[in-house]
């Protein structure tokens, strides 16, 4: 029986690698796979490239003042920024802001330095649009406030957060630095990187390797390493390097700034097909969030949303009912919910996160399928 051909609308939970960067990265692997820390000349033609690899990444995004830490994703990246700034500089005061809508890999973080270190984090709540309101951060900024972890795009309803003015209200504070966990946000809206101290991606967001990832911090901040060992990545990160995994990440992140503003043009033709059947459609469907284009979350009133991605599935379309990370625990949206307030459509959301390779006809199959669903579904 011929398949159906696949339909991938999961984008944010992670996107297929570009065959350029798997290139770069079976080329490196097998031309330069000594290790960068040796000194005979292979090691350090690796070296050389790690070093490429790190100058490339801090010229794409204009930041003169930072460095390269590679880890193997984001979530070592935030736990990195998070707990070796908190740690390392808790002398100087023990408050941290974020807001109730971060990724665990942020969230666990958090709870972690309040439960076992003596952190006191305030929490910053959500608006019915799933924004933070600027007055609240200006307010809880204490003297004894280290650090401000906020990210710059939702990974499940999309909401892009004021990075530029969050930054000049931490900046107002000499003891504060602000982190921001950019990985649904790089490679396909702007951001002032120059402005955050500290961001985290991961390259399989952006069609790199999955294992791949950065975090980028200005030079003059200190961390306490969480891997220790050899001393690699300027002694915050030990650990050999993967070297093609880093130069691959380089070249998928090159990829991804110089299509990022066609790619918004394009994807936001999709959203705008998408967005109106939902909108058209408002006794089946409430629009959570909608303005990134690049994830669109909505709930199902009527039905229940995870027999109805089940569905989608078996007619070979990948969508998320809430984020990848939360799939096996209780399916509820926390961002939906904090917004909302309403426990029927956090049960009940379906995130589509779209990527440029997505196609208008793509949007229409999804949506002919979805309505027939929703009509079969008893
Ligand atoms: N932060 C955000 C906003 C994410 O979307 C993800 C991936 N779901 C992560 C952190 C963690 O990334 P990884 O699993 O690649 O470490």
């Amino acid at each position: 029986m011929p398949q159906p051909k696949i339909i991938y609308f999961d984008n944010a939970a992670t996107t297929p690698v570009n065959n350029e960067v798997l290139d770069t990265y079976i080329k490196v692997k097998t031309s330069y796979f000594a290790n960068p820390s040796s000194i005979h000349s292979l090691g350090q033609q690796a070296n050389r490239l790690l070093d490429k690899a790190r100058l490339q990444i801090l010229d794409l995004l204009k930041t003169n003042d930072h460095e390269v830490i590679f880890t193997s994703g984001a979530t070592e990246a935030n736990n990195l920024a998070i707990k070796g700034y908190a740690i390392k500089y808790q002398n100087r005061g023990k408050h941290i802001i974020s807001t109730n809508v971060e990724h665990p890999a942020v969230k666990e973080c958090l709870k972690q330095l309040e439960e076992q270190f003596g952190f006191q984090i305030t929490y910053l709540p959500v608006d019915e649009k799933g924004q933070i309101d600027l007055n609240q951060l200006e307010n809880a900024m204490q003297k004894d406030t280290i650090l401000v972890s906020i990210m710059a795009v939702n990974n499940e309803t999309g909401i892009i957060f004021p990075i530029k003015e969050i930054a000049q209200i931490v900046h107002k504070h000499p003891l504060a630095v602000f982190h921001s966990d950019v990985t649904q946000a790089i490679g396909k809206i702007s951001l002032p990187y120059e402005d955050i101290d500290m961001f985290s991606f991961s390259g399989h967001k952006i069609h790199g390797l999955n294992g791949t990832g950065a975090l980028i911090k200005r030079k003059k901040i200190e961390l306490l390493p969480l891997l220790s060992g050899g001393g690699q990545e300027n002694g915050f990160r030990s650990g050999t390097d993967d070297v093609a995994g880093d130069v691959a990440l380089a070249k998928a992140l090159r990829l991804s700034l110089d299509t990022m503003e066609n790619n918004y043009k394009h994807v936001s033709l999709l959203k705008e097909k998408l967005e109106k059947y939902l909108l058209d459609n408002p006794s089946e469907y409430h629009l959570n969030s909608s303005h990134n284009p690049y994830i669109i979350n909505f709930s199902t009133l009527k039905k229940k949303a995870s027999v109805v991605v089940e569905a989608l599935s078996n007619a070979g379309i990948m969508v998320s009912s809430t984020s990848a990370c939360h799939a096996h625990k209780e399916p509820l949206s926390e961002p939906v919910l904090m917004m909302s307030n309403d426990m029927h459509l956090a049960k009940n959301t379906i995130r589509i996160s779209f990527d440029a390779s997505n196609t208008l006809e793509e949007v229409d199959i999804f949506i002919n399928k979805l309505s027939s669903i929703i009509g079969e579904i008893k």
